[in-house]
């Protein structure tokens, strides 16, 4: 104001006016400053934030160029990031060196505040201030204006302002980004999460097998539709309310605790069978496979019907033990009895037993001229006759065609033998009726009184068999006792066993092999070798006549030996001619004195490696009646073998006991099935049943078939249309020598023979 005349100084008027308008743009600043507040999440990048503070500035400072330098956290370097106008970039970059150089970026940092300089050209003032917090430093900003403001003192409050807002912008910009950056991994592994249970789900619900989850306790905590099937039971009383255990009938012997343990161990397959009580269809057999889930003591439980293989066992087991045709025991509960019987005998003297070995007389022709059909209802009628002769005690089994077993236990003396016979006679002295025919039939009976003899158990049946035949040679009706025959006969088995160590020097054994056939192609795939006994005086003699002898007396092993030799030279021989039929398989039968052998694994091993034979390609067959001995024993070996390469093969199954406890157990890769079985396949329903059980539960287990004894097209066909895959038998081609095998595999082949 000027005194004199009241009027006011111009220059005054107009610094005030500029210090107003600064006032005004910094009031308008802060207002804006608080939207910019408001606004610092929005920023998309750091641009953003250094451009919406040029533009809060400029509100106030003509700002020429500007450039924002961000700094390293770890060595503090200063870099650009940011600059306007971009095409100023390396101008502006020399000033920042320069600035650098005079060590003003450096007091920048450490004073805080908005400092000025030139640039060297002197065309621009410099603001120059840095972006710190107390937690960091993001920075330097660089402001290139033409002319330095008014008020300094502003200016650089304004700009402390803009830049402690920028900072925060810039601190809560990473933290968004960092938020963000864990939100998206959060939803990725949401995702991931979610895709995974639905796997888990839908694997859960389609196991195929009903399946539940459950907890240490046994209580069902999680259920797939196909237990709710299987229990009858709705989801909503069985999660939390239902325990397993009270679907299991025998739940004393159902420890779920030790099951639960084994789980840990990892043994998921429990080859306990449990009776489950469901409300839908009644009982049910079950196997339990129970595995951890690896958390919070939840357990999962699959459950197996078995019901069907457990009838199908019961039915081979029944059929194991009886002859279809007449009901009655077969050989094998005979042989079983028997074995009871010898025991008895052996513990106590007194103890004694007969055994009657009855053949029918003329049955064959009656079979060749009446018919197959007749000589199977004269069997029955047979069987029934001669069951009423007897007490309930005694045993009656058809042992083969025509000839049965009788099994008197508490008989020592020849008389009560001959009230029976009699009695059998008698019984059979009227005509038996069939198809309007009257058939008169006798028998020969060959009798074995334990009272008379110091007799083994495997020389029991032969004895008495022996007798049969001496009865035989005197007529119709007739009986002769063992101890009246046994002398000669028994020389006769001593020639045999005598010369069965010669032969085997002598070199008097040979194979024959008998071709297998896989069904579907009608190809040969491999060949069973069968030992036969050309002995200089007695002719060819069949393997049932010499293995037995063999066996009893020890020599089986240098026998099998030899057997595996021979098999094995004439295999390298087909190797040689044959080098195409990689997976050509040979079978070899195996006696049960030589699977509890303790050389047999090396035996086979060596042979093999001399004659570089591949023991994947060789099978060795076995009997089921081995298990029933030493099943340890045989388990070892079996593992023992399985280990060097060879394949293990139930033979004659069907025949023995036939526990499909065994084929899991012992981990055997194929089942033949016995020709006896195989016989009757078109006609008998209940070998129909037999086999296709067989089939399907073969083929449930993952074990290859082979149906042995294929005698005609008709077997052949059922066998086919049933999926049987594998078979052998005379309707294909019968064992032969080593040379006719050559030509037939040349023949498939279709190479020229030497
Ligand atoms: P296997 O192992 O069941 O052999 C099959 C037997 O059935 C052979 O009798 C064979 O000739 C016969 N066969 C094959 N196809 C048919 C057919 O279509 N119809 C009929 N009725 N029979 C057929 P083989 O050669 O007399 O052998 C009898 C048994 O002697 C063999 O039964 C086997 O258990 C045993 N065996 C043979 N060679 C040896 C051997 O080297 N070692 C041992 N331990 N046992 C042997
Ligand atoms: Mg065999
Ligand atoms: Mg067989």
């Amino acid at each position: 104001m000027d005194p004199l005349n009241n009027k006011p100084d111009i220059n005054q008027v107009q610094r005030l006016e500029e210090i107003a308008r600064y006032s005004m743009a910094a009031l308008e600043l802060c207002a804006a400053m608080g939207d910019y507040q408001t606004s610092l999440t929005k920023f998309k990048n750091r641009k953003d934030i250094f451009e919406r503070a040029v533009q809060g500035l400029r509100q106030m400072i003509p700002i020429s160029l500007y450039a924002f330098y961000s700094v390293d956290a770890h060595d503090f370097d200063i870099e650009l990031e940011h600059c306007e106008p971009p095409q100023k970039q390396v101008y502006i970059k020399g000033v920042v060196d320069f600035l650098i150089d005079k060590n003003i970026v450096a007091r920048a940092f450490r004073e805080k505040r908005t400092l000025t300089a030139r640039t060297p050209d002197h065309k621009y003032h410099l603001l120059i201030h840095a972006l710190t917090t107390t937690a960091r430093s993001y920075g330097v900003f660089f402001c290139f204006l033409e002319k330095i403001p008014l008020e300094m003192s502003i200016v650089d409050k304004i700009t402390t302002i803009v830049m402690k807002s920028t900072c925060y912008a810039l601190e809560n910009f990473d933290l968004y980004r960092l938020v963000d950056q864990k939100n998206a991994e959060l939803t990725e592994k949401n995702t991931r999460l979610s895709e995974s249970e639905i796997i888990y789900r839908n694997t859960f619900e389609n196991t195929g097998n009903p399946t539940v989850v459950v907890n240490s306790e046994g209580m069902i905590t999680y259920t797939n539709s196909q237990f709710l099937a299987f229990s009858g039971w709705d989801r909503s009383h069985l999660i939390n309310k239902k325990r397993l255990t009270d679907f299991i009938v025998q739940s004393g012997k159902f420890d779920f605790a030790l099951l639960l343990l084994a789980s840990e161990k990892e043994i998921t397959d429990n080859p306990i069978t449990y009776i489950f009580e469901n409300g839908a269809t009644g009982k049910k057999n079950v196997f339990l496979k129970i595995s951890s889930l690896g958390i919070d003591s939840q357990y999962i439980v699959a459950i197996m019907d078995v019901t069907r293989i457990k009838e199908a066992e019961k039915e081979l087991l029944h059929h194991a033990l009886h002859d279809h045709l007449t009901s009655l025991p077969n050989r094998m509960l005979l042989q079983d009895r028997l074995s009871q019987a010898v025991r008895k005998k052996k513990r106590n003297e007194q103890n004694d037993y007969a055994v009657f070995f009855i053949d029918l007389d003329r049955f064959k022709s009656i079979n060749d001229t009446l018919g197959h059909a007749v000589g199977d209802l004269l069997l029955i009628q047979t069987a029934k006759r001669i069951q009423s002769s007897l007490r309930d005690v005694d045993t009656v089994a058809r042992f083969g065609g025509d000839e049965f077993v009788i099994l008197l236990e508490g008989v020592r003396d020849k008389k009560a033998c001959e009230v029976l016979s009699q009695r059998i006679f008698k019984k059979f002295s009227t005509p038996i009726n069939i198809a309007d025919q009257e058939l008169f039939i006798s028998m020969s009976i060959g009798i074995l009184l334990s009272s008379m003899h110091n007799v083994e158990e495997v020389d029991v049946i032969r004895l008495a068999d022996m007798s049969m035949y001496e009865a035989k040679k005197l007529g119709r009706n007739k009986v002769v006792y063992s101890h009246e025959i046994e002398e000669k006969k028994i020389e006769k088995k001593l020639y045999l066993e005598n010369h069965l160590l010669k032969g085997i020097q002598a070199d008097e054994f040979f194979i024959q092999y008998q071709p297998m056939i896989r069904l579907t192609t009608n190809k040969i795939f491999g060949v069973e070798a069968l030992a036969r006994w050309r002995h200089p005086e007695v002719g060819i003699i069949p393997p049932n006549t010499f293995i037995p002898i063999a066996e009893e007396s020890g020599l089986i092993i240098p026998l099998g030996r030899k057997i595996i030799e021979l098999a094995f030279t004439d295999y390298a021989c087909w190797m040689d001619r044959f080098p195409e039929l990689t997976d050509f398989q040979l079978c070899i039968n195996l006696s049960i004195k030589q699977m509890l052998h303790d050389d047999i694994v090396d035996d086979i091993q060596s042979s093999a490696g001399l004659l570089k034979i591949p023991l994947q390609n060789v099978c060795l067959e076995i009997t089921e009646s081995l298990f029933i001995d030493d099943t340890k024993q045989v388990a070892d070996t079996i593992h023992k073998l399985k280990k060097i390469g060879v394949s293990i093969a139930i033979d004659d199954f069907g025949t023995g006991y036939s526990s499909l406890k065994y084929l899991n157990q012992f981990s055997i890769d194929m089942v033949k099935i016995d020709r006896l079985l195989i016989h009757d396949i078109t006609k008998n329903t209940t070998n129909f049943n037999i086999v296709t059980s067989m089939l399907l539960l073969c083929e449930a287990m993952g074990l290859n078939v082979m149906a042995e004894g294929i005698e005609d097209i008709k077997q052949l066909e059922k066998l086919i249309q049933m999926k049987c895959q594998l078979g052998q038998g005379y309707h294909f081609a019968p064992p032969q020598d080593k040379t006719a095998i050559e030509q037939l595999i040349a023949k498939e082949n279709t190479l020229p023979l030497p």
